[in-house]
């Protein structure tokens, strides 16, 4: 049974979704969740499966491969992003499980997941992930080097990238990731990259308004994590 209190959680995310999408003049549904689950149990990720959701966000390799081992992936439908800084020793891994890696952001990256995914006669899908405020905490690409990186991997045959993925510096304020958004939504379009993974809990809907083709939300859907647990 699915506790009435995800149930909420879920279909309020999905209005306040539907509703940034109309309000921009799009169709709700070009617009896909990840449940993001990094540091959520596997009986609460059931649950949420159970009440419809399918696609997983996990920010470590090793906790999704074994929560996929334990959700049965194969049979239950279930896919999973790969949301989070991926290791270089882990690209093997990401590609036997990922439908889509967001955080491309080397060429030598690229290469790995290419030669693996060649291996395992597989097209990876990634997005690249661009830093745009300049954080030095943050990963990801300068946008100056989009252009590069997208030239690299057109070169490698089991690699395909389709779009950006940004994290916005943290606010309380949803309204302060706009200028972000609207600049990864430029610069995609620019390049002529389809997908846009971009919002959170605190800004979907901003992200949303501004073109974002899949919104990454965790604490909305399950609750607070422990942060201490995940590496934040
Ligand atoms: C944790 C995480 C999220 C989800 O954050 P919430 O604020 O809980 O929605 C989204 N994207 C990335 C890259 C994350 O690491």
């Amino acid at each position: 049974m699915v506790k009435a209190g995800l149930i909420e959680n879920i279909s309020g995310i999905y209005k306040r979704l539907s509703h940034a999408a109309m309000r921009a003049g799009r169709n709700p549904g070009d617009v896909l969740l990840i449940a993001v689950s990094k540091g959520v149990s596997v009986e609460l990720m059931r649950e949420a499966a159970e009440a419809g959701l399918r696609v997983f966000g996990e920010s470590r390799v090793q906790e999704a491969v074994k929560k996929a081992a334990e959700l049965e992936t194969a049979s239950s439908g279930i896919r999973w992003h790969m949301i989070g800084h991926l290791q270089k020793n882990k690209a093997g891994a990401a590609v036997g499980l990922f439908e889509l890696i967001h955080s491309l952001d080397s060429v030598e990256l690229a290469s790995l997941i290419n030669r693996h995914a060649s291996g395992k006669g597989k097209v990876q899908r990634v997005l690249m992930e661009v830093n745009l405020s300049g954080e030095r905490s943050k990963h990801g690409i300068g946008k100056d080097e989009i252009g590069s990186l997208i030239k690299a991997a057109a070169k490698m045959e089991n690699i395909s990238v389709e779009g950006l993925m940004t994290i916005p510096p943290y606010s309380d304020d949803p309204e302060a990731s706009r200028p972000y958004y609207k600049e990864l939504k430029e610069l995609a379009d620019g390049y002529g990259l389809r997908e846009l993974s971009m919002g959170m809990t605190g800004d979907f809907e901003v992200a949303v308004e501004e073109g974002a083709t899949m919104v990454r939300v965790g604490t909305a859907i399950f609750g607070e994590r422990i942060k201490a647990n995940i590496g934040e």
